[in-house]
C-alpha cells in the first residue's frame, strides 16, 4: 500500500510538472502572440493617419483659393499629425520602459508644469470638439522621475478623457497633495467603462468594444504606458467609472522630499 501511495504521489507530481511546463509554453506562446499583435496593431494604427496626412495635403492644394476649406483641412492635418506623433511616442516609450532604461528616476519633475504641458498637447483636439478642459494645478509638488515619460503618462489620461467624451463635454484635471503623495486626477463626463472592463483597460492593446474604440484612433497602449510609468516610480494608477456618466483616472506618486532626499537618492543610487 505505501508503494501505491508513493506511486500516486509521483503521478500527481508528474502531472503538476507537465502542467507547469505546459503553462510555461503557453506563456511563451502568449508573449509571442502579443509581439505579433503589437507589430500588426502598430502598422494598422500608423497607416490611417499617414494616409490622411497625404490626402489632406492634396486637398489643401486643390482648395487653395477657398480659405475656409483650407483652414478646415489644415486643422484636420494638425490633428492627424498629432495622432501620428502620439502613436510614435507610445511605441518609443513602451520599448524604453520594457528595455528598462527609463527606470532611473533622476529628474525632479514639477507636476503642475507636467500637467500643463500634457494638457496643452491636447488643446487642438479638445477645441475641435468644443470640449472644455479645466486645470487646477497649484501644488508645487515635485517627484523623482523622468519628465518626458510623466508628461506622456498624464497626456494619455487627458487624451482619453477627451476621446471618450461627447462633443461639448467637460474634462477636469486636478493636482493635490496629501500625506507625502501627489495625486493627479483626470475626470470626464463621457461614455464611462463597464465594471467588467475596469481592470483590463490597463492591459496592452486592450480596448473596450473594438468597434467603438476604433473610431477614436487609439492604439490600446496608452493606459499600459501610464501603468508602467507610474509603477516604476513607486506610484499607482486607479480608475473609477460609471457607464454613461464618466470616468476618473488617478495617478498617485510619492513626493520627492528635498533637499534631504536629493542626497539620499544619490547615495541610494550607487
Ligand atoms: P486607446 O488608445 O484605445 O485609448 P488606452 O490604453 O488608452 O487605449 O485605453 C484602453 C481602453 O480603455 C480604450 O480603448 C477605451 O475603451 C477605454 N478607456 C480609456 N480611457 C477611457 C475614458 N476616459 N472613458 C472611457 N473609456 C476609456
Amino acid at each position: 500500500e505505501p508503494t501505491l501511495r508513493l506511486r500516486v504521489r509521483a503521478a500527481r507530481l508528474g502531472t503538476r510538472f507537465v502542467l507547469l511546463l505546459a503553462e510555461d509554453r503557453t506563456e511563451a506562446h502568449r508573449l509571442d502572440e502579443v509581439r505579433r499583435d503589437f507589430v500588426a496593431n502598430i502598422s494598422h494604427e500608423l497607416k490611417t493617419p499617414i494616409a490622411s496626412v497625404s490626402l489632406l495635403a492634396e486637398a489643401i492644394d486643390t482648395a487653395a483659393d477657398e480659405p475656409d476649406r483650407v483652414r478646415r483641412f489644415a486643422n484636420r492635418l494638425e490633428i492627424e499629425s498629432d495622432r501620428l506623433a502620439r502613436i510614435t511616442n507610445e511605441v518609443i516609450e513602451l520599448s524604453r520602459l520594457q528595455a528598462g532604461d527609463a527606470l532611473r528616476p533622476d529628474e525632479l519633475v514639477d507636476i503642475d508644469e507636467a500637467v500643463r504641458v500634457a494638457v496643452d498637447q491636447s488643446r487642438v483636439v479638445a477645441l475641435s470638439r468644443e470640449i472644455e478642459v479645466a486645470v487646477r494645478a497649484k501644488t508645487h509638488a515635485r517627484v523623482w522621475g523622468d519628465r518626458q515619460l510623466l508628461v506622456v503618462a498624464i497626456h494619455n489620461l487627458v487624451a482619453n478623457a477627451i476621446a471618450y467624451s461627447n462633443d461639448g463635454g467637460r474634462v477636469g484635471v486636478g493636482v493635490r497633495v496629501d500625506d507625502g503623495v501627489v495625486s493627479i486626477a483626470v475626470t470626464d463626463q463621457g461614455i464611462g467603462i463597464a465594471e467588467a472592463d475596469l481592470d483590463r483597460v490597463f492591459e496592452r492593446f486592450y480596448r473596450v468594444d473594438q468597434a467603438r474604440s476604433r473610431g477614436t484612433g487609439g492604439s490600446g497602449l496608452g493606459l499600459s504606458i501610464v501603468k508602467h510609468t507610474v509603477q516604476n516610480l513607486g506610484g499607482d494608477v486607479r480608475v473609477w467609472s460609471t457607464p454613461g456618466r464618466g470616468s476618473t483616472f488617478t495617478i498617485r506618486l510619492p513626493l520627492a522630499e528635498e533637499p534631504t532626499t536629493a542626497t539620499d537618492a544619490s547615495a541610494d543610487g550607487e
